[in-house]
């Protein structure tokens, strides 16, 4: 027997959380499959914009309360351990635990309607048929298919052959620790602590999050930088011996231009949506999981599903013009030559440290900036340099 439903979301994170909220909402028969039963744990830092938490609040309700969120309106930028600036009254960002923030937004999309499968491992898919089979043996049939399974996207590799680029990819090791080890819990960003990457330290109710990330190519050796960021902080433990951490790929940059094919979309960290300067995914991966569930419910109104790709294609430009406008601008950030010089500019120049931290915060957007932030920057870097690292 197969079953039969309006869409077949894979992977309920942000993304599938959020298109499966939308769908339902909408009156779709929805079908939410997941490898793991929820909560379950996501490698995360945990920062949850400002912008964001606007997604949040549109897509599932859900305003950022005591319960999952600490807010942190505290931060500081540093460079190889050294304190750049130290800011109070920032735009807040709201720190959350993934195991529990995903599996809210997980419960919410059921309460929506979504029909749940999981755990569940996928044996087979076929993008032509929309078809899902089962390890214990289940076949599945939809009209459309989203494919919202996180970087190393299972319905990626189906229908483009490979989840991402491995010479773009970015790559992240994180710890949890206790509260307690930590003297001082200030949201820190240190960006000397890895290549095209930074070091970050973003507090919680009872842990902290230590971790370091950047493009994957970059770094050959990610441990390194780590082990050297804890030690920073956490002297005693890394003194101890080795730590265990977790490591996981995010898309940094590099974004399917069609996200999808045929009756299959992509959302979220499988369509390469995360922000190439900040590594802020959670965003946006929620804001494409709305725009591919209202694509679907568009198509199959109009009784055209062969139109769902081209109207979340459409939806998505703002998305893609965010990350098209932030590329510009890291290389002016994170390229070798100016590591140590941007740091030094943002700490003698308050108005452009406010800009930055307001980017990390989701309070601005790239795309109005862009201009502004060159013309200063250029000032300060040089023009050549600029035209050899923009080009
Ligand atoms: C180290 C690190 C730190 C980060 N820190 C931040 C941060 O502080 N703030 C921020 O905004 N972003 C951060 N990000 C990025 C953020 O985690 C992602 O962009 C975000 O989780 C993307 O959401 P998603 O729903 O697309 O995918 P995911 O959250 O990865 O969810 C994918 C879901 O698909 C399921 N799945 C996977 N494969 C299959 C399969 N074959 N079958 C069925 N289900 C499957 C998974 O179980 C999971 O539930 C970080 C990423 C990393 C790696």
């Amino acid at each position: 027997m197969v079953l039969k439903f309006d869409l077949i979301i894979i992977g309920s994170g942000p993304a599938g959380s959020a298109s499966a909220m939308t769908a339902a909402k909408a009156g779709l028969s929805v079908a939410l499959l997941d490898k793991s039963a929820f909560p379950r744990d996501k490698l995360c830092g945990g920062a949850v914009t400002g912008r964001a938490a606007r997604y949040m609040d549109e897509i599932f309700g859900l305003a950022p309360d005591s319960d999952l969120f600490l807010e942190a309106d505290r931060v500081r930028l540093a460079f190889r351990g050294q304190a750049i600036t130290c800011q109070d009254n920032f735009p807040p960002f709201q720190m959350t635990m993934r195991q529990a923030f995903d599996a809210r937004l997980h419960h919410l999309a059921i309460t929506a309607g979504a029909q749940v499968f999981a755990p569940v491992r996928i044996t087979a898919l076929d993008p032509e048929t929309a078809q899902v089979t089962l390890a214990d043996g289940r076949r599945m049939q939809a009209t459309l298919i989203i494919g919202a399974d996180g970087a190393n996207s299972l319905v990626a590799r189906a229908i483009f052959g490979r989840a991402f680029d491995p010479a773009r990819i970015g790559f992240g090791l994180e710890v949890e620790l206790d509260r307690n080890q930590f003297s001082d819990t200030t949201t820190e960003i240190d960006l000397g602590a890895a290549n095209w990457g930074y070091g970050w330290v973003f507090p919680k109710h009872k842990s902290v999050t230590l971790g370091v990330f950047g493009i994957h190519a970059r770094n050959s050796d990610m441990k390194t930088h780590f082990n050297r960021y804890l030690a920073r902080h956490v002297p005693d433990m890394a003194a101890a011996g080795p730590v265990r951490c977790k490591g996981a790929f995010l898309p940094f940059g590099t974004y399917r231009k069609t996200p999808g094919a045929g009756r299959v979309l992509l959302a979220g960290d499988a369509a390469g949506l995360v922000d190439p300067i900040t590594g802020e995914g959670i965003g946006w991966a929620m804001r494409s999981g709305q725009f591919a569930g209202q694509a679907a419910v568009a198509a199959l109104a109009a009784g055209r599903p062969d139109t769902a790709l081209t109207t979340y294609q459409r939806h998505l430009t703002c998305v893609h013009r965010e990350i098209d406008a932030a590329r510009r601008i890291r290389a002016l950030i994170y390229a070798r030559p100016v590591r140590a010089i941007f740091p030094r500019a943002v700490a003698h120049n308050p108005s452009m440290s406010r800009t930055y931290l307001r980017l990390l915060a989701g309070e601005l957007d790239y795309a109005d900036l862009g201009t502004r932030v060159l013309f200063r920057l250029a000032r300060r870097l040089g023009g050549s340099l600029l035209r050899r690292q923009t080009a």
